[in-house]
């Protein structure tokens, strides 16, 4: 029997590659959508580069995502690909809404166009719920999105869901709250706290600039979550599902259980800095997965605890190769 074929967009980003490292283990073939840059950023792929087929394209041009699809003629469609940190989209709010919202878009009808029997995985997230309007947020909870990236985010749920009611496509949104790991961009929270511990007790830095210690998150393990896209292609029948690990922790007890990690006393190096503080936040989030739970046998297996500790040792093994006389 020929493999089954997945195309990702969004593969160089963290999910893309924990994604791609999945899907190859259960044996397909996986291919990815690059855009161009004068240089090259493959670091969180590399290491599976032979294995995968990229593909260049862009989520801004349709043409190349038509014939994409034409090319590869995937299985599995999963859409990754965003401008995903919330604080540069109130600066460039037009570009991630044509990226993060009308991308979802140009996609469905690539896929519409080429072969409507293609499965879908739409990359929602948990900043749908904003403000939220119930706690724990699950699948039925209102939206409330608090920045133009959930705005966005919704725009490319609600199209998902449309496409699946409109031409009966297997179009799935996994909701899916914040999920962290050692290849996590740095600007995002968990990161950059993970990163500078590291320095600190390095000696490479020695202060942190830091802006909500009060928000709460519901932070999980990239590796886990992947897992639940891929699943969520395999039931016969198309629905949208929350992952999330049902425990909510304050950025303030991530710089506790970093800091700790490193043996050092957060309070010592962190600075408060208005430049970090968001025009409009979003407080709380804990997620219900237990729709996940019942329909897909998804659980979570990394503990928040677990998850800060290995990015920091990660952390401090990258810098001390870095930084090797
Ligand atoms: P990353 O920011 O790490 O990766 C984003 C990916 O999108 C990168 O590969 C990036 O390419 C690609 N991309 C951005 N713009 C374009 C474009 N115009 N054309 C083609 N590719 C583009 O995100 P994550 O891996 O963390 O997240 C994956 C998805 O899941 C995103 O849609 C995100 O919004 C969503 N999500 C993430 C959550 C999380 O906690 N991580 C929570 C909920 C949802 P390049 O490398 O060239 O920049
Ligand atoms: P988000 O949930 O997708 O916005 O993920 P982030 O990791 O970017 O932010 C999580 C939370 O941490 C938000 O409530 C931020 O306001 C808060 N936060 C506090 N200080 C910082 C910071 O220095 N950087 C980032 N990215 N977030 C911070």
């Amino acid at each position: 029997m020929s493999k089954k074929r997945a195309f990702i967009t969004g593969i160089t980003g963290q999910d893309g590659s924990y994604l791609a490292e999945f899907l190859l283990s259960q044996g397909y073939e996986v291919f990815g959508l690059v855009r161009r840059t004068s240089t090259l950023n493959f670091e969180r792929v590399r290491h599976i580069q032979e294995q995968i087929t990229l593909v260049s394209g862009d989520m801004l041009d349709q043409t190349s995502l038509t014939r994409t699809l034409k090319d590869i003629q995937p299985d599995e469609v999963y859409n990754l690909a965003a401008q995903s940190f919330v604080q540069t989209s109130w600066q460039q709010p037009v570009f991630t809404g044509d990226v993060t919202a009308l991308g979802v878009t140009r996609l469905l009808d690539a896929i519409m166009t080429v072969n409507p029997k293609i499965r879908f995985y739409q990359a929602s997230s948990s900043e749908m719920f904003g403000k939220v309007q119930e706690v724990p947020q699950k699948e039925s909870t209102p939206f409330y999105p608090r920045s133009p990236y959930g705005v966005a985010k919704v725009y490319g749920h609600w199209i998902t869901v449309n496409y699946r009611e409109s031409y009966g496509l297997h179009a799935t949104s996994g909701i899916l709250f914040n999920h962290e790991s050692p290849r996590r961009g740095l600007e995002f929270v968990t990161r950059k706290v993970t990163h500078h511990a590291a320095r600190i007790k390095l000696g490479l830095a020695n202060e942190l600039r830091i802006g909500n210690l009060d928000s709460q998150r519901d932070w999980g393990f990239a590796g886990d979550y992947v897992k639940a896209m891929w699943l969520m292609l395999q039931q016969d029948t198309p629905d949208d599902y929350v992952i999330a690990t049902g425990q909510t922790n304050s950025v303030e007890r991530l710089l506790d259980v970093a800091f700790s990690c490193v043996d050092l006393n957060w309070k010592n190096y962190t600075v408060q800095d208005e430049r970090f503080m968001r025009p409009a936040e979003v407080d709380l989030l804990v997620g219900d997965p237990s729709k996940a739970g019942k329909n897909l046998g998804w659980e979570p297996n990394v503990t928040f605890e677990q998850l800060i500790q290995m990015m920091v040792e990660a952390d401090l093994q990258h810098l001390k190769a870095e930084n090797r006389p």
